[in-house]
């Protein structure tokens, strides 16, 4: 372990020319010598905790999880490496700046390594702490400003989406989006744009707009309310109003707050608190003026944002209690619907699916066997396993759009898996890795329908056949 350690301080030395990685004095390093402890690279005001940080005992557990480690096998690409920098800056040997922001940057928040690692080290709060300092201490280049600020500008806000619906459906539906793809011209434009457009959803279709309250069937259980998400809202109503379909059919009175506001996840995730937690307090209020048992969540990565509203704002005296008790509430699609236990009959659905795990579903909220579960109940669905499940498929929030390139090979790995299972559709629970499959598949020539898990549950509710379902993704 030593030698590897020093492996990684050989790595800094060589990546990042910052005196201070030279430094070295009293008090404890990790790997037993002593050197100077200088004044932390980290502003007091939620550093990543030094508590957290020496929970990491080095094994190297989680190094065959990471997908950037697997890429790349650079010690600073791996989790355990990342950990170690991060306790350097915190003790003022290194800054967040040069070889640190990159090896951060690279990271995709996906979680793979808090799934593997015995000794349970808090990965999740590590990152969010240290990317919310980097952001705000270490500035960014003209352009790479520009971008992120064009994403924060449209993401988050439904009715900016909406806007860019409709544009979006000319250029499908008129053709040029097939030329423009098939003319090279992509391939001649910054990496960033065209991983943009390769990733844009299809213009939604028209659709009625969801109520704001729809009774249970049946005898009511619970009352719930249900979060419509940004990107979900305008781009796939559909699974929303499925959604709203399965809570009622299973005996939920749902209550759906209108014009809600983004959850924040895009910005927490990148390392933008402070907008993040503007969306956060907003979107407290909103599900505070109807209260409710549950508050349910369909897409993975807003969920486990939302869950985390507690921690993120535990320090807002204001807030603190409030967030709390929403974080409390909230569940994941497919943890609620194990909850209720199934109520409505399920007709057959003879299909064979392959079922993609999300990263915030799976490794960040633990929920693997629900979905499983709920899909399995299914008669005559064929439920096929994707080989090296655990792995992203570059997808992660807005990674895809900021590090295409590494997103892009990590794509063409999860598709080879995909494939490879030999199943006619795939169904996740998150939109941005159903975009980011679409894509990778496009860029192999294939089209194979794709599904949010909630939408195979609502057609074998309603009793539709399988090659109505499979034409609705023509
Ligand atoms: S993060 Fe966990 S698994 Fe990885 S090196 Fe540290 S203790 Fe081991
Ligand atoms: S979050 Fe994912 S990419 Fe980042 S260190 Fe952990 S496993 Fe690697």
């Amino acid at each position: 372990m030593a030698e590897t350690l020093v492996k990684i301080a050989a790595q800094h030395a060589s990546h990042d020319s910052h005196p201070a990685l030279d430094s070295h004095g009293g008090g404890e390093s990790m790997h037993g010598s002593t050197r100077m402890v200088g004044p932390s690279a980290f502003d007091a005001y939620h550093a990543p905790e030094k508590d957290l940080l020496r929970e990491c005992v080095h094994c190297g557990f989680c190094l065959s999880a990471c997908p950037t480690y697997s890429l790349w096998q650079d010690e600073m690409d791996s989790p355990r490496g990342r950990i170690y920098m991060m306790r350097q800056a915190s003790e003022g040997a290194i800054s967040l700046s040069g070889s640190f922001q990159v090896h951060i940057d690279n990271c995709l928040g996906c979680m793979a390594c808090m799934t593997a690692c015995p000794s349970g080290v808090k990965y999740d709060l590590l990152l969010e702490a240290t990317r919310a300092q980097m952001e705000i201490k270490v500035p960014r280049s003209l352009l790479d400003r520009l971008y992120r600020r064009m994403l924060f500008a449209t993401f988050p806000h439904p009715k900016r989406l909406k806007w860019m619906a409709m544009p979006l459906g000319l250029y499908q539906k008129s053709g040029l989006q097939s030329l423009v793809r098939r003319s090279g011209i992509l391939k001649l434009i910054p990496a960033r744009l065209s991983s943009m457009e390769a990733l844009m959803p299809a213009a939604p279709a028209k659709s009625e707009p969801l109520p704001a309250f729809l009774p249970a069937q049946g005898k009511s259980q619970m009352r719930v309310a249900m979060i419509t998400c940004c990107v979900q809202s305008v781009f796939f109503p559909n699974v929303n109003a499925a959604t709203a379909r399965v809570l009622s059919a299973e005996g939920c009175d749902v209550v759906i707050p209108q014009e809600q506001g983004c959850c924040g996840a895009l910005m927490t995730h990148t390392g933008e608190e402070k907008e993040g937690l503007v969306f956060a307090r907003k979107l407290i209020e909103k599900f505070e003026a109807d209260p409710v048992d549950r508050i349910v969540i369909n897409a993975a990565g807003c969920g486990s944002t939302l869950k985390e509203y507690g921690h993120l704002l535990r320090d807002d005296p204001e807030w603190a209690e409030r967030a709390r008790a929403f974080s409390e509430k909230c569940r994941d699609l497919s943890e609620m619907l194990t909850e209720l236990k199934p109520r409505a009959k399920r007709h057959p659905l003879p299909i064979q699916i392959a079922y993609h795990d999300a990263c915030h579903l799976q490794h960040a909220q633990k929920i693997r066997k629900e979905p499983r579960q709920l899909l399995g109940g299914i008669p005559q669905l064929g439920l096929r396993e994707i080989p090296d499940a655990s792995m992203c498929c570059g997808s992660a929030g807005v990674y895809n759009l900021l590090n295409p390139a590494t997103a892009k090979e990590l794509g063409e790995r999860k598709v080879e898996n995909l494939l490879s299972t030999g199943a006619e559709a795939v169904v996740s629970a998150n939109p941005g890795c159903l975009l980011q499959l679409a894509s990778s598949l496009r860029d192999r020539g294939i089209h194979m329908p794709s599904f949010h898990t909630v939408e195979i549950i609502d057609a074998a509710i309603r009793g539709v056949s399988v090659k109505e379902l499979l034409d609705s993704r023509q």
